[in-house]
């Protein structure tokens, strides 16, 4: 079998996960969301040309790599009926059985906030349950939840979300939470915990995000680097209820935290940093047809005048401008250039480089006006206090085990 990737810049990730905006329109107004209010309101969606087109292009192309990941996501995709998935699934099955150069194996993936599950998505989820994994938003017990997920009443949304996920349980159906911490969260690791601890059995992975914009209006969202010792207890105290918990549960910021420090150093060119920014690693495709990389859910919206074009880190429309030539872009090269010089200038100043899991490239630009620059506030909360959380939960536990050791 032709290896046809072998054309392409070898800088070039083969694409791995592609995000679908099957709609910008949501049901929900999340105070934190990153979608413009007004995006939120539109109820366009993505079409089957701009799918048939897209796929066509991706399998014809052998950029695909061997497991593609295919997510709806950015927007609330239960807004649509589930006959459109149904369609679009059987589409880019039926895409790659046509056009595949490669074997490639895809995974398909819908992240909701639970609001409008019913039993006619539960028997979806069920129909695709081989190939489909389902990801709730929640934010833990209702108070955590509804400071910020509310609806456009303005109104709390814990319950309905709450009566989406009872029925994936009844049906047997296993899914992602995934929770966003908020200010209060942070004074309430135990209470957080046990939300989630409690749903375990129902679940197939935990995580959660501290929002990437320091700078939100609300307080409860913002951070400085003033806040890393709350941010760091916070993370601490997680990783002791963890260890005492009656029955293993785990958080995947933690478990690929812990990896990312305990793995052997990798050879240059295949840091954890590059690989999360890799060029057409991850390629989000908007409800228009327009493509941008580096970023899962990356927008044309952020950096929109970076590269003179509007268009921010957009390659360009898929019914204009066909993936492979993508590749070959001027301004991909002008893209990848500046994402190297954030690489190199992290490289050259942080000594937490090697375990950093990347991708605050942009949020170096547009904090600190330039590429070349490093630490930024997210830096400090996200990265430098977990890994000191978890680095001195590691060294603490082995202080126990050897303590225990020597005393038997
Ligand atoms: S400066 Fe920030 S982005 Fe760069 S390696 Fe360090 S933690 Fe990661």
């Amino acid at each position: 079998m032709i290896d046809t990737r072998a054309h392409f810049n070898p800088d070039l990730s083969p694409v791995e996960l592609v995000v679908l905006q099957g709609t910008s329109f949501c049901n929900l107004n999340c105070l934190y969301c990153d979608l413009s209010p007004e995006s939120r309101r539109i109820k366009s969606s993505m079409s089957a040309d701009i799918i048939d087109r897209f796929f066509t292009d991706l399998f014809q192309c052998g950029l695909a790599a061997r497991e593609v990941t295919v997510l709806w996501h950015s927007g609330e995709p239960l807004v649509l009926p589930p006959s459109y998935y149904d369609d679009a699934i059987a589409r880019i099955l039926r895409l790659k059985d046509a056009f595949a150069s490669h074997d490639i194996s895809i995974k398909f993936g819908i992240q909701t906030n639970g609001v409008l599950i019913n039993d006619a998505w539960c028997n979806f989820f069920v129909r695709h349950a081989s190939h489909l994994e389902v990801g709730v938003s929640c934010d833990g017990p209702d108070d955590l939840h509804d400071m910020f997920r509310v609806n456009w009443n303005g109104r709390s949304t814990h319950a309905q979300t709450i009566r989406g996920m009872d029925p994936l349980n009844s049906n047997g159906i296993k899914y992602k939470l995934i929770a966003v911490v908020n200010r209060q969260t942070l004074r309430e690791p135990e209470r957080f915990y046990r939300f989630f601890f409690e749903r375990r059995e129902q679940l197939s992975g935990f995580h959660f995000n501290i929002l990437a914009d320091s700078n939100s209006s609300h307080p409860d969202l913002s951070y400085s680097k003033d806040d890393r010792t709350m941010y760091y207890s916070f993370y601490s105290r997680l990783l002791e209820i963890c260890r005492t918990s009656i029955e293993p549960f785990e958080i995947l910021n933690f478990t690929q935290g812990a990896a990312r420090i305990l793995a052997p150093k990798k050879e240059p060119g295949h840091s954890f940093f590059e690989q999360a920014t890799a060029p057409f690693g991850a390629l989000n495709v908007d409800t228009s047809g327009n493509i941008t990389t580096f970023y899962a859910g990356l927008s044309v919206d952020t950096l929109r005048d970076l590269y003179g074009d509007g268009l921010g880190l957009s390659l360009g429309n898929i019914f204009d401008i066909p993936l492979t030539e993508m590749t070959k872009s001027k301004k991909l090269k002008r893209m990848m250039k500046d994402f190297d010089l954030s690489k190199r200038a992290c490289q050259k100043s942080c000594e937490y480089f090697s375990v950093c899991p990347g991708g605050f490239d942009i949020l170096k630009k547009q904090a600190l006006g330039s590429f070349e620059s490093s630490e930024t506030v997210e830096c400090v909360i996200h990265v430098k206090a977990l890994v000191d959380a978890l680095l001195d939960d590691i060294q603490n536990h082995v202080t126990r085990t050897s303590g225990s050791l020597a005393s038997a």
